[in-house]
């Protein structure tokens, strides 16, 4: 038996340091390494089952070439020499007739290390293909957001809330998301720290924590300008701090805040004054409050705005100044690594772009030239995209070459002319940071790749030299192109020794400065944002009701939530037997007053619909959602429900910031399955 200290490499704020136990070629358990202080010795439940991850039955161990229609899922075994000479000839004779913007590179992030995850991209930015802007169906409203409000730095450090008295988890599900930060939360109740969880929904962490306020979807900006309103009135405000580190304050109180009284405040976000008036008192009591910002807020068609009101309120007090208060959204962009030289090795400037949650609108609409040829690796867009059907229609057209690179045949491998066999982190060498700590590791290989499978590096360096390209980076061996990532890097991660990196174990980046630095053109945290102003954007956080949603909400009577399932947190985990098997079959969740409505009950099999199409799953009953709202909670592929998938009923809009994906502004109604 030995053991390799290695990294997990799941889509997760944590990054937990693992202990995998591995015996004649096999990963026989895995378990948190102690010695990490944030990990603390245990991983999440999730990754517990991480054995049946590598070895599940379900993998795919040969590549496989389509014989059925597309859709269908069926393939024959091929070689993989026959697989890459074909895809590369392939893409060469559509950059012959149609030039390399013809060409699509679909990769993304999941569930590997910062060079796997990166490498297939560069490939096609060498190669001048049409361009992906990448994580719109998942970060990149609130990335802008923060970004427009404290510039490109990370966040509070969530270690610090051992110096908190307060935390808020706002739109964050810490048990289900972020369950080490969770733990450290809970360690330091005992000594008084007080949880608030405002979350349209009662959450387990919810559940657990001392006050749950009930937020009506898509509300959050408004709650935040209600409190900044309480506070100035209570004269709670720290003047000296917004002189000093702040911008545009003076703006917002005269134009924005008169117009979010408590009352006003109280009937936009559904809830009591009396309760507006007590969190804006708690938050004004202590600068020790620390904002755990969740994703979700951000999802909807003003996300950006909700970011960014509830980023701006530790600045009114001055909590940004203090250890144990301030926000945390994302620690990553204080990890100044040298990414380009992986995503961007050489090719244009400027190419055509496609946002990666038009991808269906990308692939039936976009012409000269039309998408011939689509790459697609570590992501699931037939079942995390919104438009599904767009995507899946766009995917099924048979003039479209489609290689998948995936461990599993995903819902997107079953259109895929070529599937290629993916390993798993833990078959893999690579380097990782985390994204909500201070935290980088290298993360060693446990054990060979299964069957045939090839880490997305081989397979991008393997194509790269078949299509001609010359970069070094594809012919670089892991050693290599970790050195490669870390030059220039800046901060902690610029004194790192790449040479020693392999044995360093869990290195902290957490920044050393005092107080929050701040990174915007202003040096100071924006209240009032003149990047957005020229953008032709909101320059200060407001709320307004969505006239898209207005429209929507007179339609249809219920507005959907979706929030990540305990054990299926991304569809990666259907891989998964037991995983599945834990998280139960795909339900959506009713207020028991909206089922009795409709006549429905608990277990009944019902249809979700509104003017996108119709899914079906089961229904629970249960007052964990106010009235008006439906839960899905996961993405889980159609297989697993009673028909469909969720993101049927989502619409392709972009957020009001970064041009993200909009899942919270679904409207929609339930009724009995037929
Ligand atoms: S909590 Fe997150 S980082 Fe830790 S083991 Fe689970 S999925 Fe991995």
């Amino acid at each position: 038996m030995k053991i390799v200290r290695t990294v997990c490499a799941h889509d997760c704020p944590d990054m937990c340091s693992l202990l995998a136990h591995v015996e004649n070629g096999r990963v026989v358990k895995i378990e948190g390494d102690p010695d990490q202080p944030l990990t603390a010795g245990f991983a999440c439940g999730k990754v517990n089952r991480d054995v049946d991850l590598v070895h599940s039955p379900e993998r795919l161990t040969t590549p496989l070439r389509r014989v059925g229609k597309k859709g269908e899922g069926k393939f024959a075994p091929i070689g993989w020499d026959e697989a890459l000479d074909e895809i590369a000839s392939r893409f060469k004779a559509i950059i012959a007739k149609s030039g390399p913007l013809a060409l699509l590179g679909y990769a993304y992030s999941a569930h590997q290390g910062l060079t796997n995850r990166g490498l297939p991209g560069g490939m096609f930015h060498a190669l001048g293909a049409s361009r992906l802007i990448a994580g719109t169906v998942c970060d990149s409203c609130c990335e802008t957001a923060w970004e427009m409000t404290a510039g490109g730095v990370g966040g509070a450090d969530p270690e610090a809330v051992v110096d908190s008295e307060l935390v808020i988890a706002w739109g964050a599900d810490l048990m289900a998301v972020n369950v080490h930060y969770w733990a450290l939360v809970e360690a330091q109740r005992k000594r008084g720290l007080k949880v608030v969880v405002i979350d349209p929904r009662r959450s387990r962490t919810a559940q657990k924590a001392d006050w749950h306020i009930p937020i009506r979807i898509g509300t959050d900006a408004a709650l935040a300008l209600g409190m900044m309103h309480i506070l100035v009135r209570d004269k709670k405000v720290d003047r000296d701090y917004i002189a000093r580190h702040t911008l545009g304050f003076d703006k917002v109180e005269a134009e924005v805040l008169p117009r979010f009284t408590p009352a006003r405040t109280a009937e936009i976000t559904g809830l009591s004054v009396a309760d507006v008036e007590r969190l804006a008192a708690m938050y004004g009591a202590t600068k020790r409050v620390m904002i755990r910002v969740g994703e979700g807020m951000t999802r909807l068609a003003q996300g950006g705005q909700a970011g960014r009101a509830v980023c701006l309120l530790p600045g009114v007090t001055g909590s940004y100044g203090v250890r144990g208060g301030g926000a945390l959204l994302l620690t990553a962009a204080s990890c100044d690594l040298n990414y380009n030289a992986i995503r961007k090795p050489s090719g244009p400037t400027n190419t055509r772009t496609v946002n990666h949650l038009r991808l269906g609108e990308a692939l039936l609409d976009m012409k000269a030239p039309r998408i011939e040829g689509l790459f697609i690796a570590a992501n699931n867009p037939a079942v995390t995209n919104p438009e599904v059907h767009k995507t899946r229609q766009g995917l099924a057209r048979e003039d479209l070459f489609t290689v998948v690179h995936d461990p599993f045949m995903t819902m997107t491998a079953r259109y895929a002319d070529i599937v290629l066999p993916a390993t798993t982190y833990l078959e893999t060498d690579d380097m990782f940071r985390a994204y909500g700590a201070y935290w980088m590791q290298y993360g060693p290989r446990a054990v060979d790749p299964q069957g045939q499978a090839r880490s997305n590096v081989q397979v991008a360096q393997a194509l790269a030299q078949r299509m001609g390209l010359a970069d070094p980076v594809f012919r670089m061996t892991p050693s290599e192109l970790l050195t490669e990532l870390f030059k220039g890097a800046t901060g902690k991660p610029g004194t790192v020794d790449t040479r020693t990196l392999p044995s360093a174990g869990p290195i902290n980046i957490a920044p050393t400065t005092e107080g929050q630095i701040f990174k915007t053109p202003s040096g100071r945290l924006e209240f009032y944002s003149e990047q957005l102003a020229k953008q032709g954007g909101p320059p200060m956080p407001d709320w307004t009701p969505d006239p898209e949603e207005v429209r929507d909400a007179e339609r249809w009577p219920l507005r959907l939530l979706t929030a990540p399932g305990y054990f299926q947190a991304h569809t990666a985990f259907s891989g998964v037997a037991f995983l599945r098997k834990r998280e139960g079959e795909p339900i959506c969740v009713l207020h028991p007053e909206d089922a009795t409505r409709r006549g429905l009950k608990h277990g009944d099999k019902v249809k979700l619909f509104n003017q996108r199409g119709t899914v079906g799953l089961v229904l629970k009953v249960s007052d964990e959602v106010r009235p008006g709202v439906v839960l899905v909670p996961g993405q889980r592929p159609d297989a697993e429900a009673v028909s469909g998938t969720v993101n049927m009923l989502c619409s392709d809009r972009y957020t009001d910031m970064g041009e993200g994906a909009t899942y919270q502004s679904t409207f929609l109604d339930v009724a009995a399955w037929s």
